[in-house]
């Protein structure tokens, strides 16, 4: 049986974690959004697609500098990108579905 709180464990107990309550990774194993070097993402992906939390979820990683898995459907290369049109541009918003691929 799968521990639906797994994904829990990825966020630091310090942090507001309501937002996990609603997400889409909840009851799936976190190990998929760790695949190995190479591997693929698009599994963790489709989970992260319609996710409602999937803003807050890159927001916390990118905040984090989280290095590893995906956060907010995005790799980690991706999210690099995101982060540097945030600093780049201020305070304006990026949204993760004009940053997805
Ligand atoms: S965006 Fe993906 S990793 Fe983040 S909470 Fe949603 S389903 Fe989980």
């Amino acid at each position: 049986m799968t521990d639906i709180w797994k994904p829990i464990s990825r966020v630091a107990e310090e942090e507001n974690r309501d937002w996990l309550l609603r997400a889409n990774c909840m009851g799936v194993d976190p190990e998929l959004f760790f695949p190995e070097r190479g591997a693929s993402t698009r599994e963790a992906k489709e989970v992260c697609r319609g996710c409602v939390v999937r803003d807050e979820c890159l927001d916390y990683a990118i905040s984090r500098n989280e290095k590893f898995g995906i956060w907010g459907g995005l790799s980690e290369r991706e999210r690099r990108k995101v982060r540097r049109v945030r600093l780049g541009a201020g305070p304006v918003p990026v949204r993760v579905s004009s940053a997805a691929s």
